[in-house]
């Protein structure tokens, strides 16, 4: 069954962008995920179409209107669309890799790139949006944001990536930062690969990278330790 995605935005013609390329582009061209970049703009009215307006109270910037928005989202998931509906904002719940598996395993998905300060606050409790942040650092707008939950999810879609395995061992994904990765050439600058990695010795492989994984993670991350922690048997 193919993901549905749909991505509100101001600027439609930024899509598929990087997700046109690689494992996310041959997705994409084989069906497995579907795209649609909606411009919010065509939901407006009147002869200019404006989308925005000033701060309600004062202040700089402006501010996408509720009900363009409003209109936006209800032609683009008519009742009965049970796709979950994300507004990227820096003010929104951290982005992390258990809930981009759980949006895997949706029908599909709505993302809303806002623009300028921000979105009139009654559409997102109107529209029950789930407020998303990818980072504590702040975009000019929400089209890259939405870029990187895309790229995130369809990688998981079934099918996307040819080593499966790749994707159980990887960073966050046993609540660890993963281990360093070495290939060709033997040495590099004076600089060999781990004799352990060329031993052949499975088991002491797997406990090289194990014990990395939780050096790097301790040292990076404290956070995810003390959630794993709290959480015994991982995330
Ligand atoms: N004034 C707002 C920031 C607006 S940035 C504030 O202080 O919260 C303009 C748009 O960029 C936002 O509407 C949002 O869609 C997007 N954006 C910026 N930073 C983001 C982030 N870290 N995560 C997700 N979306 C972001």
């Amino acid at each position: 069954m193919t993901f549905r995605a749909t991505v509100l935005t101001l600027f439609p013609e930024a899509f598929p962008g990087p997700l046109g390329l690689s494992l996310a582009g041959r997705a994409l061209a084989e069906g497995t995920w579907s795209l649609e970049a909606r411009d919010i703009r065509a939901s407006a009215t009147g002869r200019h179409r404006p989308v925005d307006d000033s701060p309600a109270g004062g202040g700089p910037g402006m501010v996408l209107r509720a009900d363009v928005l409003a209109a936006a989202i209800d032609a683009a998931a008519p009742a009965g669309d049970g796709r979950p509906r994300l507004l990227m904002t820096p003010r929104g719940t951290p982005l992390t890799q258990a809930r981009v598996e759980a949006l895997a395993a949706c029908d599909g998905v709505i993302l809303v790139a806002g623009r300028f300060e921000g979105v009139d606050e009654r559409v997102i409790e109107a529209r029950n949006l789930e407020e998303v942040s990818i980072g504590d650092y702040v975009l000019s707008g929400g089209e890259i944001a939405a870029m990187a939950v895309l790229d995130a999810v369809v990688r998981l879609l079934p099918g996307v990536m040819g080593n499966v395995a790749s994707a159980t061992s990887e960073s966050f994904s046993a609540g660890l930062l993963e281990y360093p990765q070495y290939t060709r050439p033997q040495v590099f600058e004076g600089r060999p690969i781990p004799e352990v990695l060329l031993s052949g010795d499975h088991g002491r492989i797997a406990r090289w990278r194990q014990e990395a994984a939780e050096r790097i993670t301790r040292e990076r991350r404290p956070d995810l330790i003390a959630g794993r922690e709290r959480e015994p048997g991982g995330r």
